[in-house]
């Protein structure tokens, strides 16, 4: 089905961001995953194309695009590569980036902003701990004040770009007594005395990104330090998730539609009893289905990209799109490696690593089940 969200210019975006993958990223996967990272040269390539800070205003270095197709479009690109992609430059340029621009100071945003378009300031964010992750009101990690300074201790884990992020927006405890209304979030520099960070997690999948467990210990800041509101970092929180989960459902289906079309390859050219597989009727109907998830899915998932952009995504929508498109994205991956066969289950093919890769989908960003629970709240239940 022809999609309308998009227009000229977009798909003259698409296309330089395409050029760039081509040229710079993909003949270097293999390298990427075996480095568990991507090389700080990627960053500051792509930041100089201008994809790293399409939502940062131009005095500050950015594209000041407004226009949160032009993300749409970013994510939908790097997901066709493979999945760790998105997520790495989700994290930096459409999930942390915004925080950065919306709640600063301006003194802070001239501090940080440049940085990150140029991609010399690779960010992350800090909110899962080792004790819980679905429960963010239960955190652990407390700043106590002395004097001007805040103290900061506790550890974060899971954290993507963990291993090489230069700042994380970190969601840290402020006032013990008030649960979810004690909550700051924190810009933490990697370099500040107090920090240290753990081994590059060894993961199921996303090989080529790096993430990592982070501690602090007596880790001083200052109020200058503070990203938004004190008290007001599970509301900052709030508001801004419904972007991240958006982003969730552009990349699982990207990634997907992408495998998917290239299993339909595959199926006609891998033959059996003396004929192409995919003609065998029963994965015919097998491939009709997954296409009509995949159109189905989509059109959802772009109804919410024009919400979003006319600032009328809620958090119940973005929740939707982020835990049906994860669940649609392992549902046909899952169908494709076994279209596959043996080869769908050898690393060297691409759906085996795409099934591997899709599976934390259903985990991040908030699992699927935080998902349909906050459906069903906004049901009465
Ligand atoms: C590769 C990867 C990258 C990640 N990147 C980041 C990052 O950059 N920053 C960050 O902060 N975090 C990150 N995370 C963490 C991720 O967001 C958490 O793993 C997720 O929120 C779940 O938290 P948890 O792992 O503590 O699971 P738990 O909270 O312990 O949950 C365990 C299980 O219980 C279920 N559950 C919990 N509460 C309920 C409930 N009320 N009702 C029904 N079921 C429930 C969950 O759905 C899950 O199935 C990442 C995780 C992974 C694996």
């Amino acid at each position: 089905m022809r999609r309308t969200i998009y227009d000229d210019d977009h798909e003259a975006f698409r296309d330089s961001v395409k050029q760039f993958l081509d040229r710079s990223v993909v003949p270097d996967v293999e390298k990427h995953a075996a480095d568990k990272a991507l090389p700080r040269e990627f960053w500051t390539e792509a930041g100089k194309q201008g994809f790293l800070g399409l939502e940062i205003p131009e005095e500050y270095g950015g594209a000041g695009a407004g226009d949160y197709r032009f993300n749409a479009v970013l994510l939908e690109e790097l997901s066709k590569v493979n999945a760790a992609l998105s997520s790495c430059v989700g994290i930096h340029a459409d999930i942390v980036a915004p925080y950065l621009v919306e709640l600063t100071t301006e003194e802070q945003r001239k501090r940080w902003l440049p940085g990150v378009a140029a991609g010399d300031l690779l960010l992350a964010i800090g909110m899962t701990e080792p004790s819980g992750g679905s429960d963010l009101a239960a955190l652990r990690t407390t700043a106590v004040r002395d004097g001007d300074d805040w103290v900061i201790n506790g550890s974060k884990t899971f954290i993507t770009n963990g291993y090489s992020a230069d700042l994380v927006v970190t969601a840290v405890r402020t006032s013990p007594e008030k649960k979810a209304k004690g909550i700051t979030l924190f810009a933490i520099p990697t370099d500040a005395e107090g920090y240290s960070r753990g081994r590059k997690l060894d993961k199921v999948g996303q090989d080529e990104s790096d993430t990592a467990e982070m501690n602090f210990s007596d880790l001083r800041l200052t109020d200058d330090d503070i990203v938004g509101e004190l008290d007001q970092g599970f509301i900052h929180m709030m508001q801004n998730l419904p972007q991240e989960r958006l982003g969730c459902a552009i990349s699982n289906l990207a990634h997907a539609k992408q495998i998917l079309a290239e299993t339909l390859v595959y199926t006609q050219e891998r033959k059996a009893f003396g004929a192409g597989i995919g003609t065998f009727q029963h994965n015919k109907f097998l491939l009709a289905e997954l296409f009509t998830h995949i159109d189905v899915t989509q059109a959802y998932v772009d109804q919410c990209v024009i919400a979003h952009d006319a600032e009328e995504l809620t958090p119940i929508d973005a929740a939707k799109a982020k835990w049906w498109s994860s669940q649609v994205q392992n549902d046909i991956l899952d169908h494709c490696v076994q279209l596959h066969g043996g080869y769908g289950y050898m690393n060297e093919y691409r759906v085996a690593r795409a099934w591997r890769d899709a599976r934390v989908s259903k985990i991040w960003a908030g699992s699927n089940e935080i998902m349909k629970e906050l459906i069903g709240r906004d049901l009465g239940l």
